[in-house]
C-alpha cells in the first residue's frame, strides 16, 4: 500500500536515536530495530536497539541530572510543563500522525489522543507549584513537626504500545512537577511517538538529561540492571499483568517506590431500567474506542433480561455500521489491531466461545490481506466458562451474557482477579449507589462509558494494578514525605 507524501515526511522527521543528556544518538553496538505499519506490515523506520550499557548511560545521565531539576523552583517546572503543553498542540497534527502511522488507530482518536497526554501537561503545570507541607503541635506540645515533601528521586517507567503519548505524560509530567529526573522505555512497537515527544520537552527547555528515552527490544535485558541498581527510587509501569509482577519483583530487590498500572477485565452492567440507547453511546466508547484495544475496554457485557434483546441488536446494528481500514483514511472508525499476535489471540477467543455455544450477532471472522484486522464482533450468550470473560480480548469484540438481576451481574463482575474498572448503567440511584460501592474495582463508570480523565485518579485494586494516576493525588506518587522534628522549650 503506497504512503502518501503527509506520511512519509512525518516519518522522516521522527527521531529514531536514543535521547539521552539532552542529545540524540544511535546505540553504542549500533543496533537498530523495524517499527512497522500494522495497517500494511511495511517498514516505517529503523530506530536505535539500546544495549544494557545504554540502559546504564541513560541512568548515569538522570541521576546527574536529578539535583537539578530537583533544585528548579518550582514555577519554572511548571512553565515548562506549560511550554510543553503548547507545543504538543503546535505539532498535534503530526504526532496523530506518526502514531497512527505506528499504532494503527483512526486518525481522530490519534489526534484525542494527542490532546488527552497534553492534559496531563496542563494538570501538572498546575500542580507542581501546589507541592505544600505542614507544621503541627506534637500532643504533649513539646515538639514541633515540620512536614517537607521531597522529589522521589530517579523514576524509571516502562509503557505500553496502546496509548503510546498519553501513558507516557501520564508519568512524565508528574515527574517534572514533583522535580524527578526520569529514564523511559516505550514499546517496541511505537517508540516513535515518544521520541518525537522527547524532542518537544527538549524544545520547551526540559534540562539536559532529566528525561531519557530508550528504545530496546531486549526489555528485561536493559531494564533489570537499571531496576536493580538502587539510584533510580521509583519505578512506574504501565501494562500486562504478568510483566507488572515480574518488574515489582524486581523493585524489591532495593525497595523502590511502584507504581504498577496493569491488565483489566471491565464488565459493562446494563439493568432492566437502563436507558438503553444512553447504554449503547457508552458501550461504543468503553468497547470501540483504541479498536478495544485499552485496559479500560468493556470486556465482558451482563444485560438483565428485559432489555438484552433491544441491546444487543442496537450494539449489533452500531458496530455494524463502523468502518475497517487504514487509520489514515478518510471516515475510517477501526484501524488494524497491533499485531500478528494480538489479532490471533482475538480470533482464539472468540473461536472458544463459539465453541463453548456462543451465538454470533456480528463479524467473527478474521479479515484476509495485508494488516491485523479484526471486524467489530457482537456475540451473544457467552457461557461463563469462557476464555474471553477471564482474558483480557484487547480487540473489537463484545461478549453479552444474560443475567436475571443487579446481584447476579455484580457477582459475574467480581468473579476476576482484576479490579480497573466497570461500567453499570441504571436509573436507579440507590441501585447505582450499591452496585458502586460493591464493585472491587479502582474507577467504576456510572451511566457512563468513559472514566479516563487526567484530573481524577486512574488505577486499580487487586492485579489491576498499585498507585494512582492523575488527579490530585497523582503527584504523590513521586513525592516522599520527610518529617522533622523540632525541640520547642515554650
Ligand atoms: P506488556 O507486554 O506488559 O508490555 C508493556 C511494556 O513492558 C512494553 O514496553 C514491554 O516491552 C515491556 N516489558 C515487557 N517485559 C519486560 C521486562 N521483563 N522488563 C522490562 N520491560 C518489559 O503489555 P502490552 O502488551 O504492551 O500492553 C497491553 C497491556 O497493558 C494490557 O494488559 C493492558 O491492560 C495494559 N494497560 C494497562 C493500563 C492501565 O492504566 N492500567 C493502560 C494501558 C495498558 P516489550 O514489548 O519489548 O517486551
Amino acid at each position: 500500500m503506497t504512503t502518501t507524501a503527509d506520511e512519509r515526511r512525518v516519518t522522516e522527521a521522527a527521531p529514531t536515536g536514543l535521547f539521552i543528556r539532552g542529545a540524540w544518538r544511535s546505540a553504542q553496538n549500533g543496533a537498530t530495530t523495524k517499527v512497522e505499519d500494522p495497517a500494511t506490515g511495511e517498514v516505517l523506520a529503523e530506530v536505535a536497539d539500546a544495549s544494557p550499557a545504554d540502559g546504564m548511560d541513560a541512568l548515569d545521565a538522570a541521576q546527574a541530572a536529578q539535583p537539578v531539576i530537583a533544585a528548579m523552583p518550582p514555577r519554572e517546572r511548571s512553565e515548562i510543563l506549560y511550554r510543553a503543553y503548547r507545543l504538543l498542540h503546535e505539532r498535534a497534527d503530526d504526532l496523530a500522525m506518526l502514531m497512527t502511522l505506528e499504532m494503527g488507530k483512526p486518525l481522530a482518536e490519534a489526534r484525542g489522543e494527542v490532546v488527552y497526554a497534553s492534559e496531563f501537561l496542563r494538570w501538572f503545570a498546575e500542580e507542581a507549584v501546589r507541592i505544600d507541607g505542614g507544621y503541627q503541635v506534637a500532643p504533649n506540645g513539646q515538639t514541633r513537626f515540620l512536614t517537607i515533601r521531597e522529589p522521589v528521586g530517579v523514576c524509571v517507567f516502562v509503557t505500553p504500545w496502546n496509548f503510546p503519548l498519553a501513558m507516557g505524560t501520564r508519568k512524565i509530567a508528574p515527574a517534572i512537577a514533583a522535580g524527578c529526573a526520569s529514564i523511559i522505555k516505550p514499546a517496541p512497537q511505537t517508540p516513535l511517538t515518544m521520541l518525537a515527544f522527547a524532542q518537544v520537552l527538549a524544545d520547551a527547555g526540559l534540562p539536559d538529561g532529566a528525561l531519557n528515552v530508550i528504545t530496546a527490544t531486549d526489555a528485561g535485558g536493559v531494564m533489570e540492571p537499571i531496576i536493580r541498581d538502587g539510584r533510580a527510587r521509583k519505578i512506574s509501569f504501565t501494562g500486562s499483568t504478568p510483566v507488572g509482577k515480574k518488574l515489582l519483583a524486581q523493585a524489591a530487590d532495593k525497595v523502590l517506590r511502584s507504581s504498577l498500572e496493569l491488565g483489566g477485565n471491565a464488565s459493562f452492567i446494563v439493568l432492566d431500567d437502563a436507558d438503553v440507547d444512553a447504554a449503547i453511546e457508552g458501550a461504543m466508547i468503553a468497547k470501540m474506542r483504541n479498536m478495544g484495544e485499552a485496559c479500560t475496554a468493556a470486556n465482558r457485557f451482563y444485560v438483565q433480561r428485559g432489555v438484552a434483546d433491544e441491546f444487543a441488536r442496537k450494539l449489533a446494528d452500531r458496530m455494524g455500521a463502523l468502518k475497517v481500514g487504514r487509520g489514515t483514511e478518510e471516515g475510517v472508525n477501526v484501524g488494524p489491531l497491533i499485531d500478528a499476535k494480538g489479532r490471533d489471540k482475538v480470533v482464539d477467543l472468540v473461536a472458544d466461545a463459539v465453541a463453548n455455544g456462543a451465538g454470533v450477532a456480528l463479524g467473527g471472522e478474521p479479515q484476509d490481506g495485508p494488516g491485523y484486522f479484526y471486524p467489530p464482533t457482537v456475540l451473544t450468550d457467552v457461557p461463563e466458562n469462557s476464555r474471553l470473560n477471564h482474558e483480557e480480548i484487547f480487540g473489537p469484540v463484545a461478549p453479552i451474557t444474560v443475567v436475571d438481576s443487579a446481584d447476579q451481574a455484580l457477582a459475574a463482575a467480581n468473579a476476576t482477579e482484576f479490579g480497573l474498572v466497570n461500567y453499570v448503567y441504571t436509573r436507579d440511584l440507590n441501585q447505582a449507589l450499591r452496585i458502586a460501592e460493591n464493585l472491587q474495582s479502582g474507577m467504576i463508570g456510572l451511566n457512563t462509558g468513559l472514566v479516563s480523565n487526567p484530573a481524577a485518579p486512574f488505577g486499580g485494586v487487586k492485579e489491576s494494578g498499585l498507585g494512582r494516576e492523575g488527579g490530585m493525588v497523582g503527584i504523590d506518587e513521586f513525592l516522599e514525605t520527610k518529617y522533622v522534628a523540632i525541640g520547642f522549650s515554650g
